[in-house]
Formats: C-alpha cells, structure tokens, sequence
C-alpha cells in the first residue's frame, strides 16, 4: 500500500512562529496604536471580491492584474479574485455601504492578500499590508497627514533611520496627457533599445516604463522627460502644498522623478518608503493619490489618497523585539501539590497575571521551564506549604525567596 504523503506547504505561503510571530505582531500592535494617535477607523472587509473590482481598477495591463492575480471560479459561475490589495475593495465598499456619507473618511486595515509572484526574500504568495486611506478630501493636507503618519510608523518601529521617503507627482489629468505625449515621442524614437514588455507598456500606459527593472530599458528610461516641464500652475502648486505639509511637520523626504508606481489609478502624489537593507525587495510602504479610481468603479468622481506596507518586509527590519516575558512560574512539587496547583493558577490568571504552570519533569527541568520562558517569579509548592497555605515565590533574578499566603499571591506578584 502506498505511504500517505505529508502535506507541504503552499509556495509563497507561511507558518508564522515564535521571534518571528513576536516582530510580526509588533508591526501590528504599533500600527494599531499609532493609527488611533492619527483619528483614522479600523475597518475589515472581505479577502475575495469580484474579479472587476480589481480589474477594473487597477488597470488590465498593470503586472499585479495581468500576471498575479489568484482569479477562480466559484461554485456558483462567478469570477472571484483573492484581494492582491486593499485599495479597490475600499473603494468597492465605499460605494456598496454608502460610506460617502462619512467623508471625508480616515480609514487603516490589515490582512493577508494574496499574489502570484516568484517567492524570494521578502516576497510572497500570501503575505500581508497595513493600509492606510482617507476617501473623499481633494485636498494636499490629506497626503502630508498619511505621510506623516507612514513617517511616525516607521519611527516608533526603530527603523525610520534606515528607510527614505521618496517623493513625486503624476500631475493632474491635463499634466499627465501633456507628459504621456512626449513621454510616448521618446520612447517611440528608442524603440528598437526597449525590451519586449516595455514595447507592451508603450502601447497601453507608457508611464510605466520609467519603472521598469529591466536593464535594457534603464537607460530609456532615465533620459525620458521629466513631469516637471508639463505640471499644470494647478498640479504645481499641490505638489507644492505637499511638500511644504511634509517640511512643517518635520518628516524628511527626496524628490525622485522615476517614481511612477504600478498601479493605473494614481494621480499627483506618488510615494514609497525605500530602504537598501533588503537587496531587491527595498520598498516596505508605498502608495499614493488615487482621484480616478472611485470614478473607474462607475461611482461619483471621488477623491482618495492612500498607502500600503508589507507586514512582513517591516518584521524583517526590526531589531529583535523582547520576550513576551511572564509574571510567574508555579513549580508543584508531588502529586497534592499539583492538584491545589490548578487552582492557585486559575485565580492568579484571573487576578491578570500571566503565569504558566511546569508540571512536566523533575524540580530541575521544572525551574529550567521557569528561566526558559522568562518569568519574574516561580511558585514552589511543596506539601509543607499546601499544610499553612503558603508559596515560596523565588525571584528568578536575585533568587531570593519569601513565602506568601495564597490569598496574597496576585498582590505580590504584581
Ligand atoms: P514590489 O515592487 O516589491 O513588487 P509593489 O509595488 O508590487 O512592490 P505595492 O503593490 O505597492 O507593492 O504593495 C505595497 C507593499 O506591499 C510593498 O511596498 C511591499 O512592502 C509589500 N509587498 C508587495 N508585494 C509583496 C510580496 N509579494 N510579498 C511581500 N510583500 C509584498
Ligand atoms: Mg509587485
């Protein structure tokens, strides 16, 4: 008979354990700390959508539609896409939930959202972004206030110094037609230099050969016309409002005129969070304004402004944070000792101390446990104690010992 085969694990997935669960839970909690410093809601919403809610709105011949997409078939005929981001399901429940009544609208999430990518360090098929949106105001304090906020993030993760904001604009609408028009003159004239995926670029959205990683391309790329001989006196003076936001609230930033981002829906400001810590895989947050693409989803024009980080890339540039330390260990020595045990550690919990019982072993491996899991304390309980009532509670750092009734176990461990 053939042997069952264990499982594997999905390329591109993971199974997140230990110092590695501790960084990524403290992306997380700081996130969620620092978004409610800022007024922004938390809000959830689904892991799959329709597959036009993305399509449509991020662009067909963008990379994450055209090539990274987990698009199915559900059960019932319809075409369902595992979220690659969050933007367009924001968007899609902005205009499902008449949440236009809120604007403008402060919003953070988190998840899991899913891409069809080669895996490498720092690059997933299931990986995670916080998300950070506010839906409905036009107006440049919008930007500063997400930036300054991305800013803060980083900062209180201890890795700001690290990391480079990197700025640009994408104009407004008559900007960027003025742009792709000379834009799609150069590239024309170096047409035979480009590689194959930027000749499909040139066709549907020449903006995005500036971006290319391609070698072949980079030189293109780089003599192409900057956006700042066809900024409209309108885009220059939001571009300007930005920038003036970002230099009041002391938040350091570099301009960089490549920057185009890969997504279709981007208007004025573009952004990324840039580090050299991570080789290829160097943007840990990016986003930027997205004023056409509530108008794309067949809602009301409607202006929004944005960013993403990869929970993961930020877990991997933090210092190692602590242990999750314990208050105590109860050690019950003997089988009396361990029935009365259960109970003194259901009250301590209770009484909010985080205590663990060591039942395994002898007393040796018993207080090894102790050291192992980092706790102030261990509770020895022998029989003599169990016979007054008392614990010998050892502080495991000078290893002096007193002993202390049951009934005043949670006060003196605290
Ligand atoms: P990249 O250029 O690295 O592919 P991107 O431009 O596709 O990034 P965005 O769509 O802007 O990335 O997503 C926002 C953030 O999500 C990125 O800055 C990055 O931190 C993270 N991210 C994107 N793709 C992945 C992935 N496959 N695995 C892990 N993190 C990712
Ligand atoms: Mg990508």
């Amino acid at each position: 008979m053939a042997r069952t085969e264990t499982p594997r694990r999905i390329r591109g997935t993971q199974d997140i354990f230990g110092d590695e669960q501790r960084r990524f839970a403290h992306v997380l909690s700081t996130f969620e700390r620092v978004r409610a410093l800022y007024c922004f809601q938390r809000i959830d919403i689904p892991v799959f959508e329709s597959t036009a809610v993305f399509a449509r709105s991020l662009g067909e011949t963008t990379d994450v539609v055209s090539k990274e997409m987990y698009t199915f078939e559900d059960r019932g005929g319809d075409s369902l896409t595992l979220r690659p981001e969050f933007t367009a399901g924001i968007a899609r429940a902005y205009l499902t939930e008449g949440w236009q009544q809120f604007a403008p609208l402060k919003i953070t999430t988190s998840g899991p959202v899913f891409r069809y990518e080669r895996p490498q360090k720092g690059r997933f098929r299931q990986f995670h972004q916080i998300d950070a949106e506010v839906i409905g105001a036009a107006e440049p304090a919008a930007d500063v206030e997400l930036l300054v906020l991305a800013d803060q993030l980083l900062r209180e993760l201890g890795i700001a110094d690290g990391v480079t904001l990197q700025l640009n604009t994408l104009g407004d609408a008559e900007t960027r037609e003025a742009w792709r028009a000379a834009l799609v003159a150069h590239f024309e004239a170096h047409r035979g230099e480009l590689s194959e995926d930027s000749l499909t670029r040139l066709e549907k959205n020449p903006m995005r050969i500036l971006d290319s990683k391609d070698p072949k391309d980079r030189p293109i790329a780089d003599s192409a016309p900057d956006i700042d001989t066809y900024l409209t006196p309108e885009a220059r003076a939001f571009f300007d409002a930005v920038t003036a936001g970002l230099d009041a609230a002391g938040v350091a930033w570099e301009r960089n005129a490549r920057l185009v981002r890969g997504l279709d829906y981007y208007r004025h400001t573009a952004f990324e969070f840039v580090t050299d810590r991570l080789g290829s895989q160097g943007t840990v947050l990016a986003g930027g304004r997205y004023d056409g693409l509530i108008g794309s989803l067949g809602g009301p024009e409607t202006a929004g402004v944005g960013w993403a980080a990869g929970v993961e890339r930020l877990a991997m540039l933090l210092d190692e944070p602590a242990a999750a330390g314990i208050d105590a260990v109860v050690v019950p020595m003997g089988a009396a000792a361990e029935a009365r045990a259960t109970g003194i550690v259901a009250d301590l919990r209770r009484a909010g101390v985080a205590v663990e019982m060591a039942y395994k072993g002898k007393m040796k491996a018993r207080m090894a446990k102790a050291d192992a899991l980092g706790a102030r304390f261990a509770i020895i309980l022998g029989d003599d104690g169990l016979a007054k009532g008392v614990g010998a509670v050892k502080a495991l750092a000078t290893g002096t010992q007193t002993e202390v009734a049951f009934a005043d176990l949670a006060e003196a461990l605290r």
